[in-house]
């Protein structure tokens, strides 16, 4: 038996050994081009890591971080600003001054006005929006030739009080309600705002002062300088005021790029579009009409 098995394990013994060889012949042919690559592989991972470490954090990070910070000066949480300290307060027909508010330091801007005396109440603004008012109407002329007017900035609430009152007795609720505010009510007693104009113009207030040179040159860059078109075209259910493209409000520059570039008006900022109905303002004066004072100015027109 033993001779037997051993004949057989000879001949298996061979025929194994004689695979061996061709499958170790066959392992070095494929293994040849798997050294080849591998022989290669380490410079290759020693220059792919490489770029993509330096590319990821100079250039990904960067561009990405600045366009956030212009997109994000969305001064975020809004909470209506009725501080007078401030520049940016709110001043509309829901939102009045009290009678006896006066800015402080009121002053004559230095630039031009189509009248003489400019020591008078329409010619004074606050001193920051004043100063930055003239940078203004200095960088129409420099940087576009256009000379630009101041015709009426700071108003009273006793003067607010006149036109408004005199406004109603000759004009009638409604049309009053359209362009002029109630005392208390006017930004004109902010000292942070103007009415002004051109020559072409007459130095009037009309909506054609938007297609004068002036005018479009103001729209366009009125914020560089942190002032606000107030009243615009098409916004009128919002502000409760018709197209005013002559009445300017200083805010300052950051929310007056803000409010350029978003397109909202002041009263959309802080959420408070005017809630009062066409048919409010056509029928409802803001002031009491019984009063003795309105009676008076009342008769001077009758
Ligand atoms: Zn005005």
């Amino acid at each position: 038996m033993k001779k037997y098995i051993r004949l057989l394990v000879i001949p298996a013994a061979l025929w194994a050994l004689s695979m061996g060889l061709v499958l170790f012949s066959g392992g070095c042919t494929q293994s040849t081009p798997d050294t080849e690559p591998s022989g290669s592989l380490p410079p290759e991972s020693t220059v792919t890591p490489a770029p993509t470490a330096t590319r990821e954090p100079t250039v990904t990070p960067a561009p990405t971080a600045t366009p956030e910070p212009t997109e994000v000066p969305t001064p975020t949480p809004i909470v209506i600003n009725t501080d007078t300290s401030t520049v940016t307060y709110l001043v509309n027909r829901e939102f009045s001054l009290p009678e006896d508010f006066v800015p402080e330091g009121l002053t004559t801007p230095d630039v031009l006005f189509p009248f003489s005396d400019t020591t008078i109440d329409k010619a004074k603004m606050t001193p920051e929006a004043g100063a930055a008012l003239a940078l203004l109407f200095n960088a129409a002329y420099d940087e576009a030739g256009l000379t630009l007017y101041g015709v009426s900035a700071y108003r009273s609430y006793a003067r607010q009080y006149t036109i408004y009152a005199t406004n109603l007795a000759t004009r009638g609720i409604a049309h009053t309600n359209r362009y002029s505010a109630a005392p208390g009510r006017s930004e004109h007693q902010t000292g942070l705002a103007i009415d002004i104009s051109c020559a072409s113009e007459g130095y009037g207030l009309e909506t054609t002062f938007a297609d004068t040179p002036e005018g479009i040159w103001v729209a366009e860059n009125a914020h560089r300088f942190g002032f606000i078109l107030r009243y615009p075209k098409d916004k009128e259910a919002i502000t409760g005021y018709n197209y005013e493209p002559w009445h300017i409000r200083y805010v300052g520059t950051e929310l007056a790029g803000y409010l350029y570039e978003t397109g909202l008006t002041l009263d959309e900022y802080y959420g408070v579009p005017s809630t009062l109905s066409a048919e409010y303002l056509e029928t409802t004066p803001f002031i009491d009409t019984t009063a003795e004072s309105y009676l008076s100015i009342e008769r001077q027109y009758k």
